[in-house]
């Protein structure tokens, strides 16, 4: 069976990849990328976080993209002793950590304990920076089980938007879904606004809101989507990991 769907993944690999793609099978890149994972230490010197259950988050990010015959695996974990950036000024100092600590054709991975301009937010990465160049920074209370935060994350870093980019823009319908939104088909239309209160959104992990699109249709998002904000993530869906896997090929995979 792991034969025949490599064979599969290879056939594909071959042929043109196509942006509307539900049901077409998914490419196979068989790549294994390497992290860089830098923990900041506090005031104290402390980590506050251990290594194992960094591995064990990465475990659980392998796993979400086993689809797509990609892994990740930490080649080092390095130390940051200023504990100035342990608690970051994130649009201040940003650029000073990552020229001072980042290597090269890694993915670098930050553990900080708060970003202090998002309080809110678990983590952060640069759209598409597998492609661009840039970095991920994941708050240290954000890894436990059942936390989604690094597969989220390492979905933008793979070119992935919220599926609530632009809420309102996309209709019900799907007829507008290529240019609105998060230009991916098989995310429905989620009217989430940034900031809102999910459990205005969801309860039980089914949506409740009664919000209607332009055509007067009522809203049916997928709640379990890794790139929405409720809090019932799942998967990623075919379409995401397509644009996923034309992310990584629009750089120069010789970097990696
Ligand atoms: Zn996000």
């Amino acid at each position: 069976m792991i034969k025949s769907y490599l064979i599969a993944c290879i056939l594909f690999l071959s042929t043109v990849f196509s942006s509307s793609a539900e049901n077409s099978p998914l490419p196979c890149l068989n790549k294994k990328f390497s992290i860089v994972v830098h923990v900041v230490k506090d005031i104290a010197g402390n980590t506050n976080v251990l290594e194992s259950d960094i591995l064990l988050a990465i475990d659980t990010l392998n796993s979400h993209f086993t689809k797509i015959c990609v892994s990740f695996e930490v080649c080092e974990f390095r130390m940051v002793e200023n504990f100035q950036y342990d608690e970051l000024k994130f649009d201040e100092e940003t650029d000073e950590l990552i020229v001072k600590n980042s290597i090269k054709n890694r993915i670098n991975m930050y553990f900080i304990t708060a970003d202090e301009e998002s309080p809110n937010v678990c983590g952060k990465a640069t759209l598409g920076g597998i492609a661009t160049g840039g970095n991920i920074y994941i708050l240290k209370r954000c890894i436990g089980p059942g936390d989604f935060t690094i597969p989220h994350e390492m979905g933008h870093f793979f070119g992935l938007s919220h599926t609530f980019e632009e809420p309102a823009s996309q209709i019900v319908d799907g007829t507008n879904c290529e240019i609105t939104g998060d230009s991916i088909c098989d995310t429905p239309a989620d009217p989430y606004i940034d900031g809102e209160n999910i459990a205005n959104y969801v309860s039980n992990c089914r949506f409740t809101s009664e919000k209607k699109d332009g055509n007067g249709d009522f809203y049916d998002p997928d709640v379990s989507n890794i790139m929405s904000y409720y809090p019932c993530k799942c998967d990623f869906t075919n379409e995401q990991y397509i644009k996923m896997v034309n992310t990584y090929l629009s750089s120069n995979p010789k970097n990696w």
